[in-house]
């Protein structure tokens, strides 16, 4: 009679701490707050900016083709303004400095693809938009504009400073 009796409040014991337990494991989980999944732009959102980027890039590897042309003019000796038609026999000095900035032109437009593939990355990654900064989506206006930008606009105004 007393042997059941004490296994009856072992059984109550263990039930009751099983109980204390999920409790404290409820208390536990409670302040946890649930994981914020950083809402980026919409798929058609997305789209669109990649159309942006891939427009621009051709643009820039037009213009790249078309430099390289002008640099082989440069090459013969003969150098064509825009808006004239005279051709002259540059300068050994100023067919240096043209050429240099014709390389240094290119190599910023060359910066400029670079970006911009990045940009095609990132929006394969699905981060494509997020402050780097502040992590807040960056303004659709601006992205339209810049669409390689990595920085919301109060950032890179801070960052400007
Ligand atoms: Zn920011």
């Amino acid at each position: 009679m007393a042997k059941k009796v004490v296994k009856k409040a072992a059984v109550a014991k263990a039930k009751s701490a099983a109980k204390t337990k999920q409790v404290k494991v409820k208390a536990k989980l409670a302040p946890a707050k649930p994981p914020v999944a950083r809402k980026g732009f919409n798929k058609t959102e997305l789209a669109y900016f990649k159309k942006i980027i891939i427009e621009k890039r051709k643009e820039i590897l037009d213009e790249l083709e078309t430099l390289k042309a002008s640099m082989m003019d440069v090459q013969t000796g003969e150098y064509v303004t825009e808006n004239s038609t005279y051709s002259l026999h540059m300068e050994q000095g100023t067919d240096t400095m043209e050429r240099e900035k014709t390389f240094l032109f290119a190599s910023r437009e060359g910066k400029f693809l670079n970006y911009l593939d990045d940009a095609l990355k990132r929006i394969e990654k699905g981060d494509y938009g997020f402050c780097l900064d502040c992590g807040s989506l960056i303004d659709k206006e601006r992205l339209e504009a810049v669409p390689h930008a990595q920085l919301c606009i109060k950032c890179k105004l801070k960052r400007g400073k």
